[in-house]
């Protein structure tokens, strides 16, 4: 099946000579969550808005839907929805009538039944006729999403969906994202909190300064994140490294006193058993040993570093 939104070779060069986004390439699939995680600056703000329709790219091309975004801009802009950073809502509005006026923006005619069921999927109904100002956080947030969705979009992109919003909120935002996509919403949303990518995402993508420096299912990600690494000090330096520890895949650091082993933390057998009755066979003896987990964070830092 074609992807939902294919974005091409995508540049975007402000006036001011700034150039956001360097030939980003992505092809994001129907019906999954995708994160795009940078620091503040990368772009994500710029790609999520060029893909909405906000933002003119100076180079390459978007399709939604299979509409391009220039030319076919107006199917494009109906197959989305938006759900912006900053919380931009009227305040003596009630949550009825902000989804009622939406609607009418995209052209669609009233209808009271869709509104009761948006703002029931989002635990709003109740707070349906209350005024925006009354409503906390989390719920004026879940206002936006409804706004965002009264005209059925297939898309939603969801900019920042964490920011301003506790722990606790948080969560609970996540689930609503989650239900969304079981309902057969497809979601892109920005992030930079690691966690919540972790947590929501089917694919993640990295953004740093303006490119796309890595795409990848989060179960792989999660794979490399079952990689460990142990590290064993020796009593006392060693001349060679033994063959039996190196075909253990042991190797030895260039003081021949510290050994590192990096081994996936998830198999079903562990090779330290082994490695620990090579060291006692040998006659080698330890100081100290200590493991270390790879996190998505070391993954992130790394390759922001690198591409730095
Ligand atoms: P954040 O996490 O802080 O929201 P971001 O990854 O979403 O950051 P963008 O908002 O896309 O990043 O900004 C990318 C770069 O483009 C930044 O250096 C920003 O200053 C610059 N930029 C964004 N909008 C404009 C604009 N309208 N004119 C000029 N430069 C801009």
């Amino acid at each position: 099946m074609p992807s939902i939104v294919s974005i091409k070779n995508l540049s975007k060069t402000y006036a001011s000579g700034h150039q956001a986004l360097k030939n980003v390439s992505l092809e994001i699939e129907r019906g999954e969550i995708l994160a795009l995680l940078g620091p503040n600056g990368a772009g994500k703000t710029t790609l999520i808005s060029a893909v909405c329709g906000i933002v003119r790219p100076t180079g390459g091309s978007v399709t939604v839907d299979g509409h391009d975004i220039v030319k076919g801009w107006r199917q494009a802009r109906r197959a989305i929805g938006l759900v912006p950073q900053e919380i931009a809502l009227e305040i003596f509005e009630t949550p009825w009538n902000t989804i009622k006026m939406s609607r009418g923006l995209f052209g669609l005619k009233h209808d009271a039944a869709k509104i009761e069921s948006v703002l029931r999927s989002l635990s709003l109904w109740d707070k349906a006729h209350d005024k925006n100002m009354a409503l906390s956080g989390g719920m004026k947030r879940r206002v936006m999403i409804a706004r965002a969705l009264v005209h059925e979009p297939r898309i939603l992109c969801l900019d920042e969906p964490s920011a301003g919003v506790d722990v606790e909120l948080r969560q609970d935002m996540w689930e609503v994202v989650k239900k969304l996509r079981d309902d057969g919403v497809t979601i892109i949303l920005t992030t930079h909190y690691i966690e919540e990518a972790e947590a929501m995402a089917d694919r993640v993508g990295i953004i740093n300064n303006g490119e796309l420096v890595l795409v990848e299912d989060k179960a792989s990600l999660m794979k490399k994140l079952g990689q460990k690494r142990l590290f064993i000090e020796l009593d006392a330096p060693i001349s060679a490294l033994p063959p039996k520890l190196a075909k253990l895949g042991v190797t030895l650091a260039d003081d021949q006193r510290n050994l590192q082993l990096v081994y996936d933390s998830e198999a079903a057998t562990s090779p330290i058993p082994d490695l620990i009755a090579v060291l006692s066979a040998e006659g080698i003896a330890l100081r100290d040993l200590r493991t270390e987990q790879s996190s998505l964070e070391d993954i992130f830092v790394s390759l922001v570093r690198r591409a730095a």
